[in-house]
């Protein structure tokens, strides 16, 4: 069909937020490009996003320039599933193909960039702007006013003793021989994520053990049970069959937890292990502190 159709439209994002994801959705370095075009010479420029469901029942993909939109479904019919229906390898390919073809090999041009869009650098690993200790950053779009200014919250600069690999802070480096090292620094949660998963690439040493100041800095942080959560034990059922999972993440360094209930240590665990708790009815204060004392807790409720 060709022509032009009139539409009530409503517009969902501003032109510029609009414009920096169309050229995210146009970028060729990206997992769910098809491997059957790495080597084709000339892509048309075209935003796209591939999808494949679950169970493999269907791949698609869709696709759009200034000129076109087109959406491209494979699948069966008959709804059943197969392992070739992935949405990059199935349906980004015929996606291509129907582009070169409705654009002649020519060029479609491409979206202007709207006045409330500029450039500026970030760093590469958090995408924020970079802090002083950033060691590599790339160009690219924002929205000046809107997109975040926080700088980098990832890459720290962090004291080390050149003797023995501990970390200092300025309560323990005086007089000792320091070397200055940028690490990563993820929040709790994803550094033991990273570290369980051997992604980490360099893990922040332990503090200096010796050192008498108390440790600022982020404390490990209780994934279960949940803050807001309302425990009820159920009548005639051992509460050692009712027990509840205490988890918590820690910052990188961080070796050993401990819990505490009530004020009473009740268990010694690793970042990220379980350890179980059969509690009694009433109101808990349930905390978990690392070795350097930085703790975190909340309110249990039992009924
Ligand atoms: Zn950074
Ligand atoms: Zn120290």
């Amino acid at each position: 069909m060709t022509g032009k159709v009139n539409i009530d439209t409503t517009r969902l994002f501003s032109e510029g937020a609009s414009y920096i994801i169309s050229e995210i959705l146009s970028e060729l370095q990206r997992p769910d490009f098809p491997s059957s075009w790495e080597f084709a010479p000339d892509i048309p420029k075209v935003a796209w996003k591939t999808g494949t469901s679950y169970g493999r029942k269907d791949a698609w993909s869709v696709g759009y320039n200034p000129d076109y939109t087109v959406g491209v479904w494979t699948g069966n019919f008959s709804g059943e599933s197969s392992p070739d229906l992935v949405g990059a390898e199935a349906s980004a390919p015929l996606l291509f193909e129907i582009f070169e073809a409705i654009g002649n090999g020519q060029s479609a041009g491409w979206f202007s960039q709207p006045e409330d869009v500029a450039t500026r650098s970030v760093c590469a690993l958090s995408g924020q702007p970079p802090n002083s200790d950033c060691p590599v950053t790339v160009t690219e779009l924002y929205l000046p006013g809107v997109s975040p200014v926080a700088p980098c919250t990832i890459h720290k600069m962090i004291l080390v003793d050149s003797t023995s690999g501990y970390r200092l802070c300025r309560f323990c480096s005086a007089g000792k021989k320091v070397i200055e090292r940028v690490y990563e620094d993820w929040p709790p949660k994803l550094a033991t994520y990273f570290a369980q998963s051997g992604k980490l690439a360099m893990a922040i040493p332990e503090h200096n053990p010796d050192c008498t100041g108390t440790y600022a800095g982020e404390g490990p942080v209780i994934v279960s049970p949940n803050d807001d959560a309302v425990y009820v034990l159920r009548a005639h059922i051992p509460s050692s069959d009712q027990e509840i999972a205490l988890e918590a993440s820690a910052a990188a360094g961080a070796h050993e937890l401990f819990w505490f209930i009530d004020g009473e240590l009740f268990k010694r665990a690793k970042p990220g292990e379980k350890v179980f708790y059969a509690p009694e009815a009433g109101i808990h204060k349930l905390t978990c502190s690392d070795e350097e004392g930085r703790s975190s807790s909340l309110t249990l409720r039992v009924e």
